[in-house]
This record gives C-alpha cells, structure tokens and sequence, in this order.
C-alpha cells in the first residue's frame, strides 16, 4: 500500500485525509493519506526520519511551509518564487516541492477576480504569499497592502513581490492597519482557528465598500469571527474550503497522476462531521 500524509501543528481541523482517501478508494488505487502531527522541538528530527521512510508523499501545512524547504531535493520554480512548499512527491529517492495553494486559492474567485482593483492581505506567511503572487498575475490589480503582526515579515514579503511586479505594493503593521479601502481583503493568518477560534484578526469596516468580497483561508471553523463582521457588514464572503479543494485536488495528481474524481466531493457535508 503507497503511504501519504500530512504534516504539520496542530493538525486536528485537518479534512485533508478524507479528502484524499475517498479518491484513492474511488479510483481503486492502494493507498492511504494519514495525519502526521509533528511538535516545533522535534520537526528536524521528524523530517530526517521521514526522509528515509517510504511515504510517497506528502502535505505540508502550518507551521511548516517554509521550514521544510531545506529538506527538498528540487524545488518547483513557482514554489521557490513563493519561498512555501504544501506538497512534496518522493520520486527516485529524492523529496520534489511545489506549491498547489496557488490553484486552490485562485478558484472562488474565478469568475469575481478580473473586477478587482485593490486588494488588503493580512498575514505575511506562507499562504500569504501564495495568495500576493498568484493575484498579481492578473493585471487589473493595481494596488496590493499586507499587514502583519511582525512589519519585517510583510516588508520582505513585499520586497519579493516589487522585484517581479512594478505597482503600488505596501506593508505595514496589523495593529496600526490602514486608511485604504479594498476590493477583496483576505485573511491568510491562522487567527480565527484552533485555540484563537474566539479572535477576529482584523476589524474589516474601515477599508470596505459595498462591493468588498472577504476572504478567509480557514475552512474550520466554516465561519470565522472574521466572516462573521463582514457577514454582518452584508459582504460578500468566501471560505478555506473551495482553496482546500483545489489545492488537494491538484497535489493528488502530481502524486499519482491521475486527475482527481472531478464530482466525488460535490455532495459532500463537510460540516456535518464534526
Ligand atoms: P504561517 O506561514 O505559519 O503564517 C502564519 C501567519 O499568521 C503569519 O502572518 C503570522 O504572523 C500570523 N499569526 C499567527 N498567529 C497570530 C496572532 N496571534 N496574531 C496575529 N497574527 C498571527 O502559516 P500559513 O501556512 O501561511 O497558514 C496560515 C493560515 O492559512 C492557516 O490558518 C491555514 O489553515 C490557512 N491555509 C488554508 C489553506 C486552504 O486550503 N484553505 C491553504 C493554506 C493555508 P507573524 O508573522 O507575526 O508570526
């Protein structure tokens, strides 16, 4: 049977294994995907055991994105840019990264995205800036903000972002915010879920307008205290889900390659399980 997992801290909102185990059994393919919960203190050690283990391949998710990038033999030209890898394939005993958060997050925004002008990012992590360099590529942006609770993480961040695209691209604090207003704004923080379940990242209303589409890359819990001003401010909101399906289905067939059963989730009630 072909092993597959994810890794990362805290792992318990993961819907990750579901996911891919109903494809692997819809196709009939032997394999299983499992939970690999790894503690900061022991990540290296963790990582290098791994290494040697037969797990075919891998996600990787908060903490790690980044961390584990000096575990990958070849790293994807896309992924290197974003500096974050979420998925490795082990091929001829080497770990290849690449970055499917890219796809995943593009796809509810799909038919919204050429209409957006301006948009506010709050967080500077990996998922940040997968987020920041896939809406780049399209050229309507004209103004991109990221505010982070370390300025230097989204000052670098930024700095990255203006070396490949020549527009109006700021960083700045969390806690000072600002005085734009945005067409989307996305929180990439993990505030919002696990133990800061009670916590709203960012007050939305001063840099809204009616039209303003608010973003949320957590998908558990469905609504976050972030969703849940903008709902009240009567926007237009999008969760993590769709991203997680996306991205999921995209990791799924670099590793086997196989197309993703395209109808397999479309009934599925991810909520109710919980
Ligand atoms: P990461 O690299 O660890 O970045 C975490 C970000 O959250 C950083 O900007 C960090 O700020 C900020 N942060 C953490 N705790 C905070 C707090 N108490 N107050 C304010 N800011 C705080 O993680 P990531 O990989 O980017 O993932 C971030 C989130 O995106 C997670 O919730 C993850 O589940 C979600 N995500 C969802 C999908 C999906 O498919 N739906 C895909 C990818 C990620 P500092 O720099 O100041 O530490």
């Amino acid at each position: 049977m072909d092993k597959y997992g994810i890794i990362g801290f805290p792992l318990s909102h993961s819907f990750s294994p579901h996911i891919h185990n109903l494809a692997f059994n819809n196709l009939s393919i032997n394999a299983n995907y499992e939970i690999l919960s790894i503690k900061p203190n022991v990540f290296e050690s963790e990582i290098k055991k791994l290494k040697k283990s037969d797990y075919r391949g891998f996600n990787i998710t908060i903490p790690y994105k980044q961390k584990i990038i000096p575990f990958i033999d070849e790293i994807d030209p896309l992924a290197k840019k974003v500096n974050a890898v979420n998925t490795i394939l082990k091929k001829d005993n080497k770990w290849f990264g690449y970055n499917t958060d890219i796809y995943g997050f593009l796809k509810p925004l799909e038919k919204s995205i050429t209409s957006i002008k301006s948009v506010l990012v709050i967080g500077a992590g990996g998922a940040a800036s997968a987020v920041c360099f896939s809406l780049l590529r399209y050229r309507n942006i004209s103004l991109l903000s990221i505010l982070n609770r370390s300025v230097e993480k989204a000052q670098r961040l930024a700095y990255q972002l203006k070396k490949e695209y020549d527009l109006n691209i700021n960083a700045g604090s969390l806690e000072v915010g600002s005085d734009l207003i945005f067409d989307l704004i996305i929180n990439t923080t993990n505030v919002g879920m696990g133990n800061l379940i009670d916590i709203n990242p960012f007050n939305i209303s001063n840099n809204s307008h009616k039209k303003t589409v608010v973003y949320d890359l957590i998908y558990n819990p469905e609504c976050t205290q972030f969703l849940k001003l903008a709902h009240h401010n009567g926007l237009k909101t999008i969760n993590g889900l769709e991203m997680l399906i996306g991205q999921a289905m995209k990791s799924f067939s670099i590793w086997t390659n196989r197309e993703f059963p395209p109808n397999l989730l479309k009934n599925e009630n991810f909520y109710k399980k919980e």
